[in-house]
């Protein structure tokens, strides 16, 4: 048996359009085989209003592909616009076997072959990229009393679309994190009244979305064809945010008089105690970034509280502080389940246990062979640890190709669970989650250090 290319990569989002970047620079055959009918993973799939991202887009875009703006946050449209702009200008679409469910994936070490079974057939080649994203098909929607009989309508931020608007309606949001965050001010557009109900509090910090000097400047020389520019401004955000990561987590008074001064101003003591201040410190969760959130809030567009839901009534929310929220539509922000492996996976025809698996440096995984799951950063922009270890699997495939060798792995280990922040999402999937090992989960000093090709690492046949 033999294989039409080198590599198959699973998944069409920013994972999997990276890797086929990088492999195709390496001198790598790929194709790629995407379940849905369209590229941009998340960035196709999330549609709520307000969907956007919350790293700066010149640093969470590609590093061969950097994105100019003068606007730091691109809203979900603009970032799948680029998805498919870079799709298209690497020639990568060619490559795309569209509407190709990944169901099993069987690695079989004699014949030092993949074999991919999908919805739309087998395909073999020898390395696997696994870019299946981490997030489960379906949302975290949380059992709470009394939704049965209530007689509006209860959706799921994922399944909402940004289309879709409640005139005359009274809608609550429920939820405190990023989601609920950025949707609140543009939701609150289109309904007659917006509630957004939190059982605790997020930190949220508001930026004003504008491009700084520096990065305004960065681009211009960018523009102007001087090299470096972009990469010297996109190590120095990505700095920036590892230093607040480690601060935050190092002087968590420091940080929670950062946000205490962040919106006293804003909504006064009482608001800010009741509404602004979580029960865990800065950085233990992802931060939510705001954009008109302040604004909207100051227009009474919408209004927050934070209490626990008593139960569902017909038409509206009783909470046990005894307030009754008028309501016609229960928009649930309240998260997403994790899943890191989307198919089957085995080897020599047995299955693979993938619960609690080490994750060598966020890239290979105990004892599945030639097989690459590229991971980027918790508490920063996917792509900044992303490509580093994209480049890491290619020059591992190059020492391959000019050693002559057909197999690389690394072995299983068992190892305890040390998440780098611990919001629910990963609280409620800590025990099945791959444990990380082999880095400082730092892109600023990982992509230095961590990223480093060394052959002695791994197990070569
Ligand atoms: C609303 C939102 C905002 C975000 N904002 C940020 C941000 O600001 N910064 C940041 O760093 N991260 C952000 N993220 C996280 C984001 O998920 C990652 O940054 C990144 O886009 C993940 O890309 P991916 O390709 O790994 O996964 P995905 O985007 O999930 O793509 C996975 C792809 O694989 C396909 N697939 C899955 N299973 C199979 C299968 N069995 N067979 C074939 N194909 C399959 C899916 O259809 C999908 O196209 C955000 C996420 C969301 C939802």
């Amino acid at each position: 048996m033999h294989a039409d290319r080198d590599v198959i990569i699973i998944g069409a989002g920013m994972t999997g359009l990276a890797a086929a970047y990088h492999m195709a620079r390496g001198g790598f055959s790929y194709t790629i085989l995407e379940a849905a009918g369209d590229l941009g993973g998340v960035w196709r799939s999330h549609r709520w209003h307000g969907a956007r991202c919350d790293s700066d887009f010149v640093k969470y875009s590609f590093g061969f592909r950097p994105h100019l703006s003068d606007s730091c946050l691109q809203p979900r449209e603009k970032i799948h616009a680029y998805l498919g702009d870079v799709a298209d200008e690497f020639g990568m679409r060619r490559h795309i076997r569209f509407g190709a469910r990944v169901l099993r994936a069987a690695f079989d070490t004699r014949e030092r072959l993949w074999t991919v079974s999908t919805s739309a057939g087998e395909f073999r080649a020898r390395f696997l990229v696994n870019g299946n994203g981490y997030f489960a098909d379906e949302p975290y929607v949380p059992a709470l009393p009394g939704m049965g009989g209530f007689g509006g309508e209860i959706v799921h931020t994922s399944h909402l679309d940004a289309g879709r608007s409640f005139p005359g309606q009274h809608v609550v949001l429920i939820g405190s994190g990023a989601t609920a965050v950025c949707c609140a001010p543009e939701l609150a557009r289109v309904c007659k009244s917006l509630v957004m109900l939190q059982r605790s509090p997020s930190y949220i910090y508001e930026i004003d979305n504008r491009a700084g000097a520096l990065v305004r400047l960065a681009q211009r020389l960018h523009r102007a064809g001087v090299p470096g520019a972009l990469t010297a401004l996109r190590a120095g955000l990505q700095l920036k945010d590892d230093l607040v990561f480690l601060t935050f987590r190092r002087f968590p008074a420091v940080a929670r008089a950062f946000f205490r001064r962040h919106w006293l101003r804003e909504v006064g003591e009482r608001a800010l105690r009741e509404h602004f201040t979580p029960r865990y410190n800065p950085w233990e969760q992802r931060i939510a970034v705001a954009i008109g959130f302040k604004a909207q809030l100051r227009r009474g567009a919408f209004s927050i509280r934070t209490a626990e839901i008593e139960r569902f009534e017909r038409s509206s929310i009783r909470l046990k502080n005894g307030e009754r929220l008028p309501c016609d539509v229960c928009v649930l922000a309240t998260g997403l389940n994790l899943r890191f492996f989307n198919f089957a996976l085995e080897v020599d025809g047995r299955p693979i246990a993938l619960e609690g698996i080490n994750f060598y440096k966020g890239l290979m995984v105990g004892g599945i062979p030639n097989y690459f799951h590229p991971m980027g950063s918790w508490h920063s922009a996917w792509t900044q640890r992303l490509e580093p270890n994209l480049r890491l699997a290619v020059r591992i495939l190059q020492h391959m190709r000019s050693r002559g060798f057909d197999v690389v792995s690394i072995p299983r280990r068992e190892l305890a669970a040390a998440p780098g922040i611990t919001p629910g999402y990963v609280m409620r999937a800590l025990a099945t989650l791959p444990r990380l090992e082999g880095t400082r989960d730092l892109p600023s000093i990982d992509n230095v250090v961590a990223s480093r090709f060394r052959a002695a690492s791994f197990a070569f046949a």
